[in-house]
């Protein structure tokens, strides 16, 4: 197998081709936009363009295009986030993260279809930064200039505390040797370090129309045509996003905080300790966080739309993740998001996931349900609700 057809950026790539063409094509580019729609891909599709001998660049026939899109250029290099190697030191920590690079490659050659992944303990770590220096100082092989892309490249500073991998890459980026490219893409640009986001001509790459990822789900993934186009709505044609919730790689942080806000609307108090029960009491901090983050983004749009936004203002999509919490006061929706800014400090400071959720959705009840002042007991007593959180949640939907 080689990298499937890039879908649903035809107009960028048209301008990047004329940039090229005319040779304008800046020596550091930092593709940025939403994760999972294809920054990466565009970013190798621009790297295969570079490379390609032929007049109507890139052909896809040469022998240059044909090892871009297997992953076998000599001299299109790609790097991105990878878990720390434990229990080795020094060169051999190099040595172990450019085998673990060279076998995600292997990886993603025999399985192009690879997910968005919220592994936030995978990081660019120094050695691999090295890694990156120490190829750029090298002639290109076979082609005209080395091209390095390199993917979420925001993950270059894991904690404000350890920048070294950071400063390391500006260096390259300062004095970047001849006929040396950088890609670099980004979902956080700004995470970047200030002093990369300004040695980088910024492009913005958008989600591509969702009818595109929709058609590119059946052909490659084997979606049906229903649930390609719920799964493209739901996360705004991120197909990165859908084939990690496919393949059960890493979910959708937003379909997770759904689940969450409809347990807090509309559960039973046994519900939602059934949901809190479901998380783990120690770790999975990365994922966790990041659905917290997309749940106070969900509450925050739901109360702008309350408080009069046009709903078009807001992403596409916004809407199907809001649904009737919009119709809610924009005082209780307020009161919600501080609800969850509080979780969100408390499994920053390395709080226990389980008790957080078991806390979050009951003031989350509290906020946005309709809460009974006159508990009916034999209600209470039937799902075992404490009757001061009791919602009459028949009346809701
Ligand atoms: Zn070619």
């Amino acid at each position: 197998m080689s990298l499937l057809p890039l879908v649903g950026h035809s107009d960028l790539q048209a301008r990047l081709a004329g940039a090229a063409d005319s040779g304008r094509i800046p020596q550091s580019l930092l593709f940025r936009g939403p994760p999972g729609i294809g920054k990466q891909r565009l970013a190798l599709w621009l790297a295969s363009l570079v490379q390609c001998a032929a007049g109507d660049r890139p052909c896809g026939r040469c022998t240059s295009c044909r090892l871009a899109a297997d992953l076998q250029h000599p001299d299109v290099h790609w790097f991105f986030p990878l878990p720390s190697p434990t229990k080795v030191s020094g060169d051999r920590r190099r040595e172990k993260l450019e085998e673990a690079r060279l076998e995600e490659l292997e990886a993603r050659r025999a399985n192009p279809l690879w997910p968005t992944t919220g592994d936030e303990a995978a990081s660019i770590f120094l050695p691999i930064v090295e890694e990156i220096r120490a190829k750029a100082v090298r002639r290109p092989a076979m082609g005209r200039s080395s091209v390095f892309v390199i993917g979420d490249a925001e993950r270059m500073v894991p904690q404000a505390s350890s920048p070294e991998a950071a400063n390391a890459f500006l260096k390259l980026l300062e004095e970047p040797p001849p006929d040396t490219l950088v890609f670099l893409t980004s979902s956080r640009p700004g995470a970047l370090l200030p002093t990369i986001r300004s040695r980088v001509l910024q492009v913005r790459v958008t989600p591509p129309p969702l009818e595109a990822a929709q058609a590119f789900l059946v052909q490659y993934a084997g979606l049906s045509e229903g649930e390609a186009a719920l799964a493209v709505r739901r996360t705004d044609g991120s197909i990165g996003s859908v084939l990690a919730l496919s393949s059960g790689d890493g979910a959708d942080p937003r379909v997770e905080a759904d689940r969450l806000l409809a347990c807090a609307l509309k559960g039973s108090r046994a519900d939602r300790l059934r949901v809190a029960a479901g998380y783990p009491p120690a770790g999975a901090r990365g994922a966790f966080s990041g659905m917290l983050e997309a749940l106070e983004t969900s509450l925050r749009d739901a109360a702008a739309v309350a408080a009069g936004m046009p709903e078009a203002a807001l992403d596409a999509g916004v809407g199907d993740r809001i649904g009737e919490v919009r119709s809610l006061a924009p005082e209780r929706l307020a009161e919600a998001v501080g609800h969850v800014e509080a979780a969100r400090d408390a499994a920053a400071g390395n709080g226990n996931p389980e008790t957080i959720v078991s806390v979050l959705l009951a003031d989350l009840s509290n906020a946005l349900g309709i809460v009974s002042r006159n508990a009916q007991p034999n209600i209470s007593a039937r799902d075992g609700t404490d009757s001061r959180f009791l919602h009459i949640m028949e009346d809701y939907g």
